[in-house]
């Protein structure tokens, strides 16, 4: 059936007024930050069987569907958003989305896309421009960091074992990386087949940073245990922690030794576009390879991650592949070569429109800012009995516990009403609550609440 343009206008009306209506009372707070329904009740509340079977939605009842469906999900731009690090997204971003969804250019081929794909082109021009890769690095957008890690490890291997793709990974090859790494590095190594085994952990401090003097031994632990190391992951900075990696120090080393440098900026790499915080990834020119979430710190949605090198050919060297209907004659503007993906989302188009609405520095502000309000969260908590920061924080994330007790259970009891979302993490073996501030909207009244609300359920689960 061809487009109903009219039925089209009727139902996006819907969706603008909808989401509209939505993200004001999330911003204000004015509702539970989530919902936790259980999928078999959410399910029948939406009537969702009832319309899989039997069709008919009309811009009327979709209008009742999607204001139920909205409410019963996790409000990003609420100010009690604390949890997950993904963006409350910028509209300029969620337009973008909402023209790929109507005009869907996947355009990994350039002819599948043309204004698409050199969008895509400028916008990695521009963050190979600001990390410091300038001409000679490359780069590609892909669905998400993981994907992105697992992309740049290929570049790695192939640069460390050329025939790997043919003939299959040698043995002996080590991925290093502090504990403290993401998970998807670790599940990198084991999809390169390299094997979970292989990724040998560097020397960390009590906070999981990776401590510089020590990797000449770490290194001498590869060799002596018959491997060659196939790269070196730092994180800039860690999901747990936010705390960043001394880049320059680690670089450097890297450097010398030729060793493949990989840097994990999902999230703060988008702290070079900020004045205040560009010295915290001081040395990132030093990378091989470089991830880049634009969904996390850029405010576009889910997924958007770029894969950056400081040398073009390296990433074009990641992947081989042959397939007559989509691999033949100079494919100099096709980015196919580059990623797991074959058809690719219109990435390139979220983060320009956040770039082209707000400008690099509207986007380093929003950085600076939400970098502030952790800050100032740590100030807080500091000054109150019963609460312990191990560190001062470095991003819009911080870790900290309440008391001697049970942290995940007062996590627990704090979203049970969906008063406040929040996270946990270990440090050094020990559980700890974690914040990370992702909505504009999160100001001090919201971390006063936080916190009074923290020291109340903390001190009943202590009893
Ligand atoms: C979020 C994150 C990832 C994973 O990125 P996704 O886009 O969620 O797949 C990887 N590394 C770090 C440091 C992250 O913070």
């Amino acid at each position: 059936m061809i487009w109903n343009v009219e039925e089209f206008v009727r139902a996006a009306t819907v969706t603008v007024e909808g989401l509209a209506a939505y993200v004001d009372e999330s911003q204000r707070g004015g509702s539970p930050v989530l919902g936790r329904r259980p999928p078999r009740e959410l399910a029948e509340k939406l009537g969702l069987v009832r319309w899989i079977r039997e069709g008919g939605m009309t811009p009327e009842s979709y209008a009742e569907f999607l204001a139920a469906y909205l409410d019963e999900g996790t409000r990003l731009h609420h100010p009690a958003h604390l949890g997950h690090q993904v963006a409350a997204p910028d509209f300029p971003a969620a337009l973008a989305d909402f023209v790929h969804g109507a005009a869907n250019n996947p355009m990994a081929i350039y002819e599948m896309g043309a204004s698409a794909a050199t969008v895509e082109f400028e916008v990695l021009r521009w963050m190979l421009d600001t990390v410091g890769f300038g001409d000679t690095g490359g780069g590609v957008l892909t669905h998400g960091g993981s994907l992105a890690n697992l992309t740049a490890l290929l570049a790695a291997r192939a640069a460390a074992a050329p025939d790997a793709w043919t003939d299959g990974v040698p043995a002996d090859l080590a991925l290093l990386a502090p504990a403290s790494a993401h998970y998807s590095l670790t599940r990198a190594a084991a999809i390169l087949g390299l094997g979970e085994r292989a990724v040998m952990p560097l020397d960390v401090d009590a906070l999981g940073r990776i401590e510089v003097t020590r990797l000449p031994d770490a290194l001498d632990r590869v060799r002596r245990a018959g491997r060659r190391p196939m790269a070196l992951v730092a994180g800039a900075c860690a999901t747990g922690t936010g705390l960043h990696d001394d880049l320059r120090g680690i670089g450097e080393f890297c450097a010398e030794t030729g060793v493949w440098f990989h840097v994990d900026g999902a999230h703060g790499a988008s702290a070079l576009l900020s004045e205040e915080h560009r010295h915290l990834l001081d040395g990132i020119e030093l990378a091989d390879s470089l991830i880049w979430d634009a969904h996390k710190m850029l405010r576009t949605s889910s997924l958007a991650a770029a894969v950056l090198t400081r040398r073009e050919s390296d990433l074009d060297a990641a992947f081989q592949q042959r397939a007559s209907y989509l691999f033949y004659g100079d494919q100099g503007s096709d980015l196919i070569g580059r990623t797991v993906e074959c058809s690719k989302a219109e990435l390139g188009l979220k983060v320009f429109l956040n770039l082209a609405w707000r400008g690099e520095r509207g986007l380093g502000d929003h950085v600076a800012r939400q970098y502030a309000t952790a800050r100032r969260f740590w100030e807080l908590a500091r000054q109150r009995p019963g609460f312990t920061c191990p560190y001062e924080p470095e991003s819009n994330i911080v870790c900290f516990r309440y008391g001697t007790g049970d942290q995940v259970e007062i996590r627990e009891r704090l979203m049970e009403d969906g008063a406040f979302q929040l996270t946990s993490a270990e440090i050094d073996g020990v559980r700890h609550l974690r914040i990370a501030v992702m909505a504009p909207a999160t100001d001090d009244k919201t971390l006063e609440a936080l916190l009074d609300r923290i020291g109340e359920e903390g001190r009943q689960t202590s009893r």
